[in-house]
C-alpha cells in the first residue's frame, strides 16, 4: 500500500518533470519562430484586429521593432513597445514603400525645396519652401512625403525633410492649435484608448496643445477641459479634403479581369477586339494605381487563362477582401444600339460602395453613365466581401470599342477606381 503510493508519487513527479521540460522546449521552439521586423515607413497604424474594420489603437514609427506573433488574412499580430500587442497589415512591413495615416512634424532641411503635385520630379510645382519651414507629414510613398504646410499640401522628396524628435516637438509646438481630423475625435482622461471619453470633437474643431505624452497629446478643449488625444487623429494644420485619414494602404483589393482563356467574352463588331484582353489590360492598370498607394492587390488572373466563376468568388472570400471588383465590357443585341457604363452590385449592403465608385466613373470617364443597378452575377452572388461588377463600355459599339481599347481610357478607369476607393476608405 505504502509502496505503491510512493511509486505513484514518483511517477507523477517524473511525468511532471517531463511536462516541464517539454514546456520549456516548446516555448524555446516557439520563441525561435517569432520574427522581429523593423518598421520602415515613417509610420503605420496598429489596429485592434486583423482588418481595417477594427479601430486604430496606436501607431508605430520608423525604426520601431515589432515581433510577429501570428498571421491572419495577411495581417500580423505584433508585439511592440515592450508589452503592447495589435495588428498591422503584413504587406506594409514587407513592401516598406507606403505608410497609411501619419501625422509627423518635420522641417525642410534644404533651401528652395519644391512642393509638388505628385510624387515625381516631373510633376507640377505647387510652391517653393524655405529651409526650416515646418511641415506635417501625413503619408509617405516611394521615398516621397505628402505634407501639409500653411493650408497647402503636396509632395516633398523625403530626404529634404528632417523628422522632429519628440523633445524638439515639445518645445516647438507649445501654444499651438490642433484640429480634429475626423468627426467623433475622442478626448480622453488618460493617454490610452482604454480610458474614459471626456468629450468628442467634430471634424476641424480646435483644441489647444499642452504637451506630448508618447503617441498622445495632452490638450485643452475650447471650454477649458483638460484631457488626452491620440496624435494620429489630430493635425496642426486645418484639415481639408486631402488630409483626411486614408486607410487604403491597409486594404486588400481583389481585381477580376472578366473572361479569359477559351472564354473570349464579347467581341467588337469587326471581331478584332476581344473583351477578355481589354478586361485584363484595364485591371492591370487599376492594380498599378492601387499598389502605388500601398494596397494589397490580388488579381484573379494576370494572363490569358480561364478561371471558373466559383473560383473567382472563392479567391475574394479566402483573402477576406475589403473590396472585390470584376471588370467587364457590355454587348447589346444589335451592333451600335447601346453605349456607356453600368455599375452592378448584388447585396444591398454594397450600394454605398457602388454609389461611390459610380460617381467617380460618371465624373472621370468620357462615356455615358447608365448608373448603378442590381446584377445577379455569380461572382457577386458567391462573394461574401463587398463586391462590384463594372461594365465599362459596349464591345459592339464602334465608338465605345475604339475608346475602351485605348491606354488613355484604361488609365482613366484606373484613376477613377483609385479616387473612388480613397473616398470609400477615408
Ligand atoms: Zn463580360
Amino acid at each position: 500500500m505504502k509502496n505503491s503510493f510512493m511509486k505513484g508519487n514518483k511517477l507523477r513527479l517524473i511525468s511532471l518533470n517531463i511536462i516541464i521540460i517539454l514546456m520549456v522546449i516548446f516555448s524555446l521552439l516557439s520563441l525561435g519562430k517569432y520574427k522581429v521586423v523593423t518598421v520602415d515607413p515613417i509610420a503605420m497604424n496598429v489596429r485592434t484586429g486583423p482588418s481595417i474594420d477594427f479601430d486604430i489603437q496606436s501607431q508605430v514609427k520608423k525604426g520601431d521593432k515589432l515581433t510577429i506573433l501570428e498571421e491572419k488574412n495577411h495581417w500580423y499580430r505584433v508585439k511592440f513597445n515592450d508589452n503592447d500587442t495589435g495588428w498591422v497589415a503584413s504587406w506594409l512591413v514587407s513592401n516598406k514603400e507606403t505608410s497609411p495615416a501619419t501625422n509627423i512634424a518635420a522641417k525642410i532641411n534644404t533651401p528652395k525645396t519644391n512642393l509638388r503635385e505628385d510624387p515625381t520630379t516631373e510633376s507640377k510645382k505647387i510652391a517653393t519652401l524655405d529651409k526650416q519651414t515646418k511641415v506635417t507629414i501625413t503619408k509617405e510613398q516611394h521615398g516621397w512625403s505628402y505634407v501639409t504646410v500653411d493650408n497647402k499640401e503636396g509632395w516633398v522628396f523625403s530626404q529634404l525633410l528632417n523628422v522632429e524628435n519628440n523633445k524638439q516637438q515639445e518645445k516647438d509646438l507649445s501654444s499651438e492649435t490642433l484640429f480634429a481630423r475626423q468627426d467623433g475625435t475622442k478626448i480622453r482622461t488618460e493617454p490610452s484608448i482604454d480610458s474614459q471619453v471626456l468629450t468628442t470633437l467634430g471634424r476641424g474643431e480646435k483644441i489647444h496643445f499642452l504637451e506630448n505624452d508618447g503617441d498622445w497629446y495632452q490638450v485643452k478643449t475650447a471650454n477649458g477641459q483638460k484631457g488626452y488625444v491620440a496624435n494620429w487623429v489630430v493635425s496642426f494644420g486645418k484639415p481639408n479634403k486631402h488630409n483626411k485619414i486614408t486607410s487604403i494602404a491597409e486594404t486588400t483589393i481583389v481585381l477580376d479581369p472578366g473572361h479569359g482563356g477559351y472564354d473570349a467574352g464579347s467581341l467588337s463588331n469587326d471581331e478584332r477586339i476581344y473583351e477578355k484582353n481589354v478586361t485584363l489590360k484595364t485591371a492591370l492598370a487599376v492594380e498599378k494605381e492601387l499598389k502605388s498607394l500601398g494596397a494589397n492587390v490580388i488579381m484573379t488572373r494576370r494572363d490569358d487563362s480561364f478561371i471558373s466563376l466559383s473560383g473567382i468568388a472563392g479567391k475574394s472570400n479566402r483573402a477576406k477582401a475589403d473590396v472585390f471588383i470584376s471588370f467587364h465590357f457590355d454587348s447589346s443585341q444589335h451592333p451600335n444600339e447601346a453605349s456607356g457604363t453600368t455599375t452592378y452590385y448584388y447585396n444591398e449592403k454594397d450600394i454605398p460602395l457602388a454609389e461611390t465608385v459610380n460617381s467617380h466613373i460618371k465624373q472621370e470617364l468620357p462615356l455615358t453613365n447608365r448608373g448603378t443597378e442590381f446584377g445577379d452575377y455569380q461572382v457577386l452572388r458567391d462573394n461574401h466581401q463587398p463586391a462590384l461588377l463594372l461594365e465599362l463600355g459596349y464591345m459592339n459599339n464602334d465608338g465605345d470599342a475604339y475608346l475602351i481599347n485605348s491606354k488613355d481610357y484604361q488609365k482613366k478607369v484606373a484613376l477613377a477606381v483609385k479616387n473612388a476607393l480613397m473616398d470609400y476608405f477615408e
